[in-house]
């Protein structure tokens, strides 16, 4: 018996699984593949990200294999920098290849005691009141308490518990790969650049000895569960620039498209779901993986607590309200850049328009707050701007504030030493620090790092603690 049963270990399974452990909930994964995944697709990890990484103590031993580059010129890839004095300790991208992220994340998750089983594909379930019955392909059953559908955009788990997902099918597809060429660099330079003025996306980039990343159209919207061929390629380098550039010996070769769903539910019972299993969109932007990390970021500390028996009646439930907004907007801000992609005279005039528009500080301030995930406020109820933002990353006397968040567990920040977390100690650290950098009294952070109360009164802070924490051991 587990506490919890994640299908699929890409990188939100992994996170959840990390952030389960804090709490010593008993987390199995399970994960169809035998092997990581091949692809060194870089992916970018944006502001928020970063910050979770250093609230679980992670960024350091992450920061080995990114690049950093800057935080600005991520919207429909308008080339604007990004604005002065970002809200953030971490103002930066970080370009990593996604199997390197996934793998620091499944050790992460394992160095908390995680267990994870690869080659082992959910194929069913069955709930009842006590919890999940598990199947899995070789006719293994397995039982634990809850089940989360980490498994990606065509689900198993979201299809089996028949919950709706609405959208957009695909309207074209994109291969992308990396492979070697035949011609000289200067040559493919001057042909990509003719092409791209009226055809997008489309690359030829030098990826170091030789091997470029090539990204081209596909010819039609296809079986996406089929990698393309060199011979796709070829021909639509062909059909698109004339010439196939004497492309050969691929390292590894994929296709996306531009599906756009959300879930219509992200619970039912004991059975969740997170990360593209919930939500899928165009990778414009670079949010699908961010969004699915802090998805797990978001629920892992709820059903931790639903699990060890201390959680409010609504604080699972919360996981839906607070990220379905959220994904809700990501699919919204990818709708837009894609518009904002096409080589159509319309879209193009939006494009020089919003280009204008983000000379001024606030609209590129806004449009970089909701690539990167720092604007988020979930509605925690009437109360000042802070109240339901994260807080960044700020020194305290004792150091940096999200070093004290490692253990995932809430943290009362007071500066007016008055107050106390008293009966909630045991999942509630405190911090008097008169000194730390905030305009406000005090405030009482999630695991998650959001701020769940400002003031100075005990009773209020009390009630708030409830809330969030539930009632205090007897
Ligand atoms: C070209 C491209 C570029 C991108 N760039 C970025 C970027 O820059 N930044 C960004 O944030 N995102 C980016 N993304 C999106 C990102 O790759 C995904 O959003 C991310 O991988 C989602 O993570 P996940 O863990 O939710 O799902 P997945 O990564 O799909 O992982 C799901 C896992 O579940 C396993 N699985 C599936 N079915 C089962 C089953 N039945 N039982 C057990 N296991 C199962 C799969 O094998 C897989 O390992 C990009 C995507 C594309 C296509």
């Amino acid at each position: 018996m587990f506490d919890v049963i994640i299908a699929g270990c890409g990188p939100t399974g992994a996170m959840l699984a990390a952030e389960l452990r804090l709490h010593d909930v008993r987390v199995l994964v399970l994960e169809k593949e035998t092997d990581p995944k091949s692809f060194v697709r870089i992916v970018g990890l944006h502001i928020r990200s970063l910050e979770l990484m250093a609230m679980r103590g992670l960024l350091d031993r992450i920061l080995q294999y990114g690049r950093q580059r800057p935080a600005g010129g991520f919207f429909a890839a308008i080339p604007k920098p990004a604005p002065k004095g970002l809200d953030s300790a971490y103002a930066y991208l970080l370009g990593i290849p996604q199997p390197v992220i996934e793998r620091l994340l499944e050790e992460h998750a394992i160095e908390l005691g995680a267990q994870v089983r690869r080659g082992c594909a959910v194929t069913g379930f069955e709930q009842d009141d006590e919890g999940v019955t598990v199947e899995l392909a070789d006719g293994q059953q397995l039982r634990s308490r809850y089940l989360v559908g980490c498994d990606g955009g065509r689900s198993t788990v979201r299809k089996l518990l028949g919950v709706g997902f609405p959208g957009e099918p695909s309207r074209t597809e994109t291969l992308m790969g990396e492979m070697e060429v035949g011609v000289p660099q200067e040559e493919i330079a001057a042909k990509v650049t003719e092409i791209r003025e009226t055809r997008q996306p489309f690359w030829l980039r030098p990826f170091g000895e030789g091997v470029y990343s090539v990204v081209v159209p596909a010819a039609g919207v296809g079986d996406r569960a089929e990698p393309p061929t060199l011979e796709d390629f070829k021909q639509q380098l062909r059909t698109i620039a004339g010439t196939d550039f004497g492309v050969h010996s691929p390292r590894w070769m994929s296709r996306f498209g531009d599906a756009t769903r959300l879930a219509e539910r992200y619970r039912v019972g004991r059975v969740l779901l997170a990360g593209d299993a919930a939500h899928i969109h165009p990778p414009i932007g670079g949010q699908g993986l961010n969004l699915g990390v802090q998805d797990a970021f978001n629920l892992g500390w709820k059903l931790a607590a639903q699990i060890r028996g201390w959680a409010p009646e609504t604080l699972l439930d919360t996981y839906q309200a607070e990220r379905h907004p959220v994904a809700e907007d990501v699919l919204d801000n990818t709708r837009a850049q894609t518009e904002l992609l096409s080589t159509e005279p319309g879209p193009r005039a939006v494009r020089r328009l919003l280009t204008e528009l983000m000379d001024f500080d606030e609209v590129n301030r806004h449009l970089i707050e909701k690539i990167t995930a720092i604007g988020i406020r979930y509605d925690f109820g009437e109360g000042p701007d802070l109240l339901g933002r994260r807080l960044r990353d700020i020194d305290v006397k004792q150091g940096r504030l999200y070093d004290l968040l490692r253990r995932g567990r809430g943290l009362l920040l007071d500066r007016t030493e008055l107050l106390t977390v008293g009966g909630w100690s045991d999942r509630v650290d405190y911090l008097a620090d008169p000194t730390a950098v905030l305009d406000v009294p005090s405030v009482l952070l999630r695991p998650d790092g959001h701020v769940a109360w400002i003031g100075d009164d005990q009773q209020d802070l009390d009630d708030h603690l409830s809330r969030w924490f539930g009632k205090p051991p007897s």
